[in-house]
């Protein structure tokens, strides 16, 4: 039976990265002491804590990844460029520090204008 070996492998696989996805999570949580770096702020529950780029540009490296195991990698590999932030800590930074995506941002970021 063919198919149920096909669908015995997609089960494991998925089981195997929901486990891989939320053990790296827990990696970069307990990396960065499981609290939001915001001076003042004192959140700690896990399901709002975000991993934030500290100079933005986020958006970049989540078009090639945003799996929690590649981002531990990269954690590991430069732990100055992220922090842990709050969900709402995250929205306020990204307004002050205006890190949305500008439109010609996006034109260049999939190679419609050349970089400057
Ligand atoms: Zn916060």
């Amino acid at each position: 039976m063919p198919y149920r070996w096909k669908d015995d492998k997609r089960a494991y696989m998925q089981e195997w990265c929901q486990k891989s996805n939320s053990e790296s999570k827990e990696a970069i949580l307990n990396f960065y002491g499981r609290k939001c770096n915001w001076p003042g702020c004192t959140w700690t529950d896990p399901r709002a804590l975000q991993l934030d780029h500290i100079n933005g540009n986020g958006h970049l490296e989540r078009k090639h990844f945003n799996d929690y195991r590649t981002k531990w990698k990269r954690v590991q590999e430069a732990p100055d460029e992220y922090q842990l932030l709050c969900a709402n800590h995250n929205w306020v930074k990204r307004s002050e520090k205006k890190e949305f995506i500008q439109p010609l941002e996006i034109n260049r970021s999939i190679g419609a204008l050349p970089n400057k």
